[in-house]
């Protein structure tokens, strides 16, 4: 038998299928893990076909060496996704495969965990035995008799006990045998597991049964608050019961301890856990009891799609406008068109669940390609936060020339003083973001990248975060000599500064990016914000999303418009998000919520909708206007990136693939809504030129576009350009 194997090397000229004959005494099945000789070195592989010959000469055909693992790593429905991923986003057949299995699986850098564990022989008596020993081992004899009422025993436990010399001796007479038992490492244990039943609302109760009727894919649209959580697990309850498995899909920085306790309070270790903060053994473990069929719930970030679980019934993608379900690096993919994938494949129902969908899945939803399901009411009736726009200018006017509006500080101190808490968001990072220069209007930027460069107060070094480059902080402007030189806006840790002098008797905790690198820093401080050891928690995007606390009264957002104005057409739809998601934190147990939201823009239609909560009046307004513009979802838009150190090598390249796509656009006339080169808005990253065609494409006959684009630039064989065709782009830097 000859097995069609795939290499684990990430190379344009191995990105295909290679035969190699089955050794008679070796037992493989496709989706094994295979030893290989390839070329003069040893590599390994991936089985993805298995056939009685090869259209090769066998005799020269090499044998697989091994097999790799005790288990068949990749399920049948793998390697048909990755011919479609392969299709879909022209991506090499080894870096698809590599997302499927642990990261350490590779090289063996995994394994089980073993423990050794020791019993009694059961060639003599305990009494032969005992008798069979000096008298005057007593630790001898104690093991014995610990061993003979037991089945077995922990060695390490024996040794600490009676110490290792006895065990030692008491195994070379060959009274007592060691043998290996595996043991799962179980992450976050100390996760208690919250067993709350409860009895659904009328919403929630109408949505689990639409949902439970029909296989398909459903847009669960819920206010923050309705209670989406415990749609998700009455409906993988059901397809438990139906002898199915289910994806549960939360972006990284909302999968809180709160969200995994109550997947484990209702399913034990049916659960496993995929968290960016699992050690490598621990993902491999819950890994490994996904495939084996232990675990039949897969909870995690956008990885956990390629969760190894087969006859998978339902998959959810909570918070499913968040820009991280979009994979913005080698290998790129969205991951709503893997989960229709799978959806697809199972027969298994797609829930999207939002309290702001997207633009996008909205419009879909409106047009039939998902139903809709409303939930409109907070669990228990209780009242959305009141939301307040402050208008920043008019504060000025008034003389308030602070960062904080007057409602802001009196919305706190009221919280504070009745012993309630706060947070407060805002939307960067580090003790400002910029530096620049109040005469001149000079901004300090990146030798390497063309960026504004960050100012990080803890080491006072200005901070490169495109290439992590760093810099001394000036004292005068570097062009005009002036002394004003400033600060451009204040980050958490200068907030937590103003705050604490105005609140003096007040907790404070930060979370934003730099004090959340530990590897659980990010659980650690909510959950001491939950246990009220603090009273205001001032963040950044982070402290925005999905999670419950229900003493939190006040929120405020102090600068609400900084993320209009990032130039991208999904802007608008990402504030009014934010501003819902944050405001969305408020009031959520039983005492109400208060919103102070500054803006320096009061009068923008996102705050005039976001205000007053109403989603389909935002939507209405913003479907309009990209109708208009023609962007998506009426468009489809592809970017094509260039990057090289060489700027007339990236230049000419742009030019080739330009006339290539000009090609393409006259057999697809009218298909082609605009098509440019350009350079990128960020002209250099890590000291290389990078040009981009953008174009924006019908959206009718796309994807066979799209597929000629790819052909195209795999046909320049650009040697030192790098090419990245990125469709819809959610980063346009
Ligand atoms: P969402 O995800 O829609 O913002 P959650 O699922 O976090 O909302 O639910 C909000 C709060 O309401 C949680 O504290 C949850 O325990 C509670 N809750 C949800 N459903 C019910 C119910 N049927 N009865 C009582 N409390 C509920
Ligand atoms: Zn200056
Ligand atoms: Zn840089």
């Amino acid at each position: 038998m000859v097995a069609e194997v795939i290499v684990d090397i990430s190379a344009g000229e191995v990105d295909r299928v290679f035969d190699y004959l089955i050794p008679e005494d070796t037992n493989v099945s496709v989706g094994d893990r295979v030893k290989v000789s390839f070329g003069k070195m040893a590599t390994e592989g991936f089985v993805v076909g298995i056939k009685e010959t090869s259209s090769y000469d066998s005799s020269k055909l090499k044998p697989i060496e091994s097999k790799l693992d005790d288990f068949t790593a990749i399920i049948p429905e793998m390697i048909d996704l990755m011919r479609f991923m392969q299709d879909k986003y022209d991506l090499r057949k080894a870096d698809i495969l590599r997302l499927f299995i642990p990261a350490q699986l590779r090289g063996g850098r995994v394994k089980e965990k073993v423990k050794t564990a020791v019993k009694l022989s059961k060639d003599k008596s305990v009494d032969e035995m005992l008798s069979s020993v000096r008298s005057t081992a007593v630790a001898q004899k104690a093991i014995i008799a610990r061993l003979s009422a037991v089945e077995w025993e922990w060695a390490s436990a024996i040794s600490e006990e009676f110490g290792s010399s006895a065990l030692n001796s008491l195994k070379e007479k060959g009274f007592v045998e060691s043998f290996e038992i595996t043991v799962g490492r179980k992450p976050y244990v100390s996760l208690e597991g919250e067993r709350q039943s409860l009895s659904l609302t009328l919403d929630q109760k109408n949505a689990v049964e639409t949902i439970e009727k029909t296989a398909g894919e459903y847009l669960l649209f819920g206010v923050t608050g309705s209670g989406k959580t415990e749609v998700y697990l009455k409906c993988i309850e059901s397809v438990l019961e139906k002898g199915k498995t289910a994806i549960m899909l939360v972006p990284e920085i909302s999968l809180t301890p709160q969200t995994m306790n109550r997947f484990r309070g209702r399913f034990g270790d049916t659960v496993a856990l995929l968290h960016s903060g699992l050690s490598a053994g621990e993902r491999f473990d819950e890994w490994l009891r996904l495939l084996r069929g232990e675990a039949k719930i897969a909870v995690g970030a956008r990885s956990a799609i390629f969760a190894p679980l087969k006859n998978v019934g339902m998959i959810i993608i909570d918070e499913e406008h968040d820009g991280s379900y979009f994979s913005e690096t080698n290998p790129r993919y969205n991951t709503r068109v893997i989960a229709e994938f799978r959806a697809k494949y199972n027969g298994a129902s797609l829930v999207l669940g939002s309290a702001t969908p997207s633009i996008e899945s909205y419009y879909d939803a409106t047009r039939g390609k998902s139903t809709l399901i409303n939930m409109p009411n907070r669990v228990n009736n209780r009242l959305m936060p009141d939301i307040k726009v402050v208008d920043m200018c008019e504060e000025i006017k008034k003389g308030n020339r602070s960062i904080f509006s007057r409602a802001f500080t009196e919305g706190l101190a009221s919280a504070l003083n009745k012993g309630e808490q706060a947070m407060v968001f805002l939307n960067r990072r580090g003790y400002s973001s910029f530096m620049m220069c109040r005469k001149c209007g000079f901004v300090i930027k990146c030798a390497n990248c063309d960026v504004s460069l960050t100012l990080h107060r803890e080491d006072n070094r200005l901070k490169c975060h495109y290439c992590g480059a760093q810099y001394t902080v000036p004292a005068t402007c570097p062009k005009c000599n002036s002394e004003s030189i400033r600060y451009g806006r204040d980050g958490t840790e200068k907030i937590v500064a103003d705050l604490s002098k105005l609140y003096p008797k007040a907790r404070f905790l930060r979370m934003d990016n730099d004090t959340t690198s530990g590897k659980s820093s990010h659980l650690s401080i909510l959950t001491s914000f939950r246990n009220g050891e603090a009273d205001v928690l001032v963040g950044t995007q982070m402290i925005a999303k999905g999670h419950d606390f229900p003493k939190v009264t006040f929120v405020g957002i102090l600068d609400a418009d900084m993320s209009l104005y990032y130039g991208d057409y999904m802007s608008i739809e990402r504030t009014f998000q934010l501003v819902t998601q944050v405001a969305g934190r408020a009031g959520r147990d039983e005492l109400a919520g208060n919103v102070v939201l500054q803006s320096y823009s009061p009068n923008h239609y996102v705050f005039y909708f976001a205000s007053k909560y109403d989603y389909e009046g935002f939507y209405r307004k913003e479907i309009n206007v990209r109708e208009i513009t023609k962007f998506p979802p009426f468009t489809k838009i592809v970017r094509i990136l260039f990057a090289s150190e060489s700027e007339d090598a990236v230049f000419s390249a742009t030019k080739r693939a330009l006339d290539a796509v000009k090609e393409i656009e006259k057999d697809y006339t009218g298909e082609f809504v605009s098509l440019k080169a350009m350079k990128s808005p960020v002209k250099r990253i890590e000291n290389k030129y990078r040009y981009q065609i953008m174009m924006k494409l019908k959206r009718e006959k796309e994807d066979e576009i799209i597929r000629k684009i790819y052909d195209a630039v795999n046909a320049l064989k650009l040697r030192d350009v790098g090419i990245f065709v990125e469709q819809d782009p959610q980063n346009l830097s």
